[in-house]
């Protein structure tokens, strides 16, 4: 039988209700007549290691979890840690040591799931947003001179190399191959950003002669949006700087019905180190240990771990009884409108697993 080990960092906030109730449905997947097991471990890493230690994981993190199979993450986000702490101790900390160069987000609206465009059916909205996960807005580079004077000047530096934009268009162009409609939108602001955006456009139209079986257009950032609201169904695939993808991917979450329910992976594509699969929502103070957060986006998170895994009838299982209790109004947690709790949804998951 098959072993596979999963690191769990719940982080903060809600991470530490629904990464449990997303380490329940996995192992309840695993009992049911599969021929693999998970060996969890958790690490205790986030707001509450920066209280005791000063820094958000243990500087020997990485090598901890370097030979796991693959990492569940729940949130990174404490009320009193300022946020650029908070994320770039940890998940960056991760994405970026582990080289998880391409950030997968999926979006449908699931059954059951009252979504705000009107106009649209549940087959009018399937998109997967690719964003570029290692460079661009969120390099790190930049700095602040004359500090607290009134002079002071800062600064982030956008760095895109061709390099890392070959690689992401590369991934982006072979997703969107993979799927039914072999369709890539290249998302872009080359009129503005004259420099890096205008090599991403070149790089995209290099890359695009290996898939000549892909249909591809370019769509700048903004104009996006609208698209996004207007013409759901000309997207399919979409890649985008770190930054861009970084805010489509939350209107995605939001035009798909809500945050609770987005997952997303962050893949090496290369598999030199574990890739990390976590719902795109926050901490969520305004709820956070209360036992209301919705799991659905952890479980769909758990959904792509599973086919990043090689395991897509697993998989596809699970995938199955979320959209089982997306379509119960019952099961909907207050994000959606309901009145369930995390426990009541993810008993029902699995109880639907257990039923299959
Ligand atoms: P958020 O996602 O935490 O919350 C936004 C709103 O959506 C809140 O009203 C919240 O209650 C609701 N919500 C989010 N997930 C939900 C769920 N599963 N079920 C029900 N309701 C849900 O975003 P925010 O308020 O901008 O950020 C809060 C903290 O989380 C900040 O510290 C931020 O830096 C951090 N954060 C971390 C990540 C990450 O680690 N990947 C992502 C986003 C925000
Ligand atoms: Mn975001």
């Amino acid at each position: 039988m098959k072993t596979y080990k999963i690191a769990c960092i719940p982080g903060d906030g809600i991470g530490k209700e629904v990464i449990p109730a997303g380490q329940e449905v996995l192992q309840a997947l695993a009992a049911g007549g599969s021929d693999f097991r998970f060996e969890f471990t958790s690490f205790g890493w986030g707001g509450d290691w920066y209280r005791a230690h000063g820094k958000m994981m243990p500087d020997d993190g990485l090598e901890a979890i370097r030979g796991m199979d693959a990492i569940l993450f729940g949130s990174a986000g404490d009320p009193h840690i300022p946020d650029h702490i908070t994320l770039w101790g940890l998940r960056l900390k991760i994405c970026q040591g582990f080289d998880q160069y391409a950030n997968v987000r999926p979006t449908r609206i699931l059954p059951g799931i009252d979504a705000p465009l009107k106009r649209c059916g549940p087959r009018d909205l399937d998109w997967v947003i690719v964003r570029e996960n290692s460079e661009g807005e969120y390099a790190g580079v930049g700095g602040r001179a004359h500090q607290g004077h009134p002079i002071e000047v800062a600064t982030d530096v956008s760095i895109l190399t061709r390099a890392g934009v070959e690689r992401i268009m590369r991934f982006a162009f072979r997703l969107a191959q993979s799927r039914p409609r072999k369709q890539l939108t290249v998302v872009t602001k080359s009129n503005a950003q004259r420099h890096g955006m205008v090599m991403w456009d070149e790089v995209a139209v290099a890359v695009s002669k290996e898939f000549p079986d892909v249909r591809w257009d370019k769509e700048l950032v903004d104009a996006c949006t609208a698209r996004m609201v207007n013409r759901p169904a000309s997207l399919d695939t979409l890649v985008a700087t770190n930054l861009h993808a970084d805010i489509l991917s939350d209107l995605a979450a939001a035009l798909a019905g809500s945050l609770g329910i987005a997952p997303t992976g962050n893949i090496d594509p290369e598999r030199r180190y574990p890739s990390m699969f976590e719902p795109i929502h926050g901490s969520a103070f305004d709820i956070m240990g209360k036992g209301l957060a919705n799991p659905v986006g952890t479980f769909w998170s758990c959904v792509m771990l599973l086919e990043h895994l090689g395991e897509p009838q697993a998989a596809a299982r699970l995938m199955a009884a979320i959209e089982e209790i997306t379509a119960d109004p019952k099961l909907h947690t207050g994000d959606l409108g309901g009145q369930a709790r995390t426990a009541d949804v993810t008993a029902a998951v699995i109880s639907r697993l257990n039923n299959r």
